[in-house]
């Protein structure tokens, strides 16, 4: 039976629709098994999360740990500020003065410092050169504290007390 042209024109809308449809069908299905591929499986994302949980408690821990030396190094610098340079028996000043020159032919300069037995902090004038340099936890630079310690000094280095 011959087939009319119009019934053919439906026949080959209907064949380019299939074509259509078939073409979504199999770019889908690709799709899915790309996507597929790439997703970790259920061991592989454990993997995954165990590795991200120890790395968020390592940094967890560096941060606790900077915490812990910022607090030791502020209660280090309080406690030699409470000190009060004495020694706990007699009473008397547990610091001993010192002079020391500093420097080469370039220049030289004097260091002075009252360093006290006690807390082993040494205590410098404000103005001391050596202000940018030493200002560690173990140096204070307070001209108060220095000239109060370095005039009560029992013991001067380089010095025999008993002299
Ligand atoms: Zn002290």
């Amino acid at each position: 039976m011959p087939i009319d042209k119009e019934t053919l024109e439906v026949i080959k809308v209907l064949l380019a629709e299939q074509a259509k449809q078939n073409e979504q069908t199999i770019a889908a299905a690709v799709a899915a098994a790309i996507k597929a591929a790439k997703e970790p499986t259920e061991i592989e994302q454990r993997k995954i999360n165990a590795e991200n949980a120890e790395i968020a408690r390592k940094q967890e821990r560096r941060k606790n740990l900077g915490r812990i030396i910022k607090k030791k190094e502020a209660a280090e610098k309080a406690k030699k500020h409470n000190c009060p340079h004495m020694h706990p028996i007699t009473g008397k000043n547990a610091t001993t003065y010192v002079e020391q020159e500093i420097g080469g032919e370039s220049g030289k300069f004097l260091d002075v410092y009252v360093k006290c037995q006690k807390c082993n902090v040494l205590v410098r004038p404000e103005n001391s050169f050596l202000r940018e340099t030493y200002n560690g936890p173990y140096c204070i630079f307070d001209t108060a504290i220095f000239n109060k310690l370095a005039a009560q000094c029992m013991v001067t280095a380089g010095q025999d007390m008993f002299a």
